[in-house]
Parts: C-alpha cells; structure tokens; sequence
C-alpha cells in the first residue's frame, strides 16, 4: 500500500467564522488574518494506492461556480489536482474509488466538472465510484438553511444521476479498505477515514480539526451545526490520538501536513508538526 497527500489549491475563509466564539486576538497568534481578516485554508487531499483500488479522499473546490463566487474565496497558490496526481505517476481516470468526506464544496466539488462545451455536468473521475453515506446524503439533499450555501446542488446530484453513488455502510474497511469514524458536530455524519501505514495510524481530520490553531476544545468553527457536539467529540478523539499516538492529517491547514498530540495540564496540545514524508516514504 502507498499513500500520497494531494494538493488541490488554497484559498481563503473569514477567521472569524473560523473560530467561533475565540477572540482574534487569540486565534490570529496561530492562524494570522489578512486586512480582510480571512485565515489561509488548503484543499488537502489523500490517495490511496492498495492493490486493489485508487482511492481519492476529499476532491477540492473544482472549478465549476462563477468568477463571483470563487472571488469570496481568494483561491490561491500552484497547486492543482492534476499536476498533484501527475506528480506520483498518475492521472484522475485511474482512480477507481473517490471517498467524500461531507458534501460541502470545499471537500467535494471537484467531483462533478462541466463538459468542455459547459452545457453539461459530467463525472471528474469517470471509472470511479463515489462514496458518501446515506444519512449525510439526506442531510444535504435536503438542507437546513444555515448549511445551504454549503451544499451546491450542481456538485452533489449529478453523483447519483450518474450512477456513481455508493453508501458506506457498517462495516466500512470490507468496502473501502479502511476504517471510518462518524463525527455529527460539524454536520450529520461526516466520515473521518482512519488509516493503518507503515505500522502508524493516520486519521484524515477534513472538517473535525481543520487547522492546528483548532486543538483546544472550545476552538470550534462558527461553521459547525452543533458545535457542543463538536467538543465532545472532539475531546474523546484528541484523548485517544494522544494516547496512542495517532498522526492527524490536516486537509485545510496551510502550512501544516501532519501533527501529532500530546497530554499536557491545560489538555490535550500540539505534539509535534511534520511533513508527510518526514515520515513516511
Ligand atoms: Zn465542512
């Protein structure tokens, strides 16, 4: 098995909305604001290569919406999906298996992409299955009001008008090869895939800790639906992952791949920051 971290792009979200409740003057010593006050974010993704799939988790932003839309999002830096897979010897039609997270555009609106005409919506990764679960598809099917700039109906039911949908079930590792932790804070039913590598446990954060400026328990997202949720959850996950050693792959911290977590006397803190190849080849 070989996994790879895939960029995808950068771009730019309001630190405010970022942290909830915590104070600038606190958050902006981890996560520095622009004079906009928005925080850098990256789009980063993880393929899994295991012998018998090619698996994509999360797909970025896509390019999709309009010149107005991407324009609240300040995308940023070289990055891209293509040149990230390239740059591994691979290209996005060998992927068999794209693992979402959730359905807000910034984990999955790289599925779905427009015809080279743009008059239709067409599948980005034509030979693979998408994978989604099917609480969190009725969540954002039919969404709440506060989560529905996130769910954009053009990424999500062409998945299953395509005949790409699958739903991860109980036993997740028979249908993918790997573990699933179901997290309900930051919306229903989101899918943290926990992965053994190299004799290591690597746990894919996406949206339950998006940066390493957010490992105190109150430092929760304004974004989150039930954000006391997110602190339970949080606890118990940040308590386990100290005591065992878990590295946790950041997919939105722009400047930090890998950490590991530690106990200390206020509670559970930043370990250590790594590079994915730092530590594993
Ligand atoms: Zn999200």
């Amino acid at each position: 098995m070989k996994m790879y971290p895939i960029e995808t792009g950068n771009f730019k979200l309001d630190g405010g909305a970022m942290f909830g409740v915590v104070p600038k003057t606190i958050w902006q010593k981890t996560n520095p604001a622009d004079a906009n006050n928005l925080i850098d974010m990256s789009m980063r993704c993880m393929l899994i290569e295991d012998g018998k799939r090619l698996t994509l988790i999360d797909t970025g932003l896509g390019d999709k919406q309009s010149q107005k839309f991407f324009g609240y999002y300040y995308l940023f830096g070289d990055f891209s999906l293509d040149a990230s897979l390239a740059k591994y010897g691979f290209h996005r039609d060998d992927i068999t298996d794209v693992f979402l997270t959730h359905l807000h555009f910034d984990h999955c609106g790289g599925v779905i992409e427009f015809n080279q005409a743009k008059t239709m919506l067409q599948p980005a990764f034509k030979n693979a299955k998408v994978w989604s679960n099917e609480a969190h598809w009725k969540w954002a099917t039919e969404p709440n009001p506060r989560e529905k700039a996130s769910f954009l109906t053009e990424n999500i039911q062409p998945i299953q008008e395509n005949g790409q949908l699958n739903f991860i079930q109980q036993h997740a590792k028979d249908q993918i090869g790997f573990d699933v932790l179901l997290m309900d804070g930051h919306t229903e039913k989101q899918m943290l895939p926990k992965i053994t590598y190299q004799d290591k446990t690597i746990v894919f954060m996406a949206d339950l800790l998006p940066t390493i400026g957010h490992i105190p328990l109150p430092y929760v997202m304004g974004y989150d639906t039930r954000p006391l949720l997110t602190i339970t959850e949080k606890s118990a996950f940040l308590n386990e992952a100290a005591d065992k050693n878990h590295y946790l792959f950041l997919e939105h911290d722009a400047y930090n791949e890998l950490c590991t977590v530690k106990h200390t006397e206020k509670g559970v803190r930043l370990n250590e920051t790594f590079k994915f190849t730092d530590i594993f080849n």
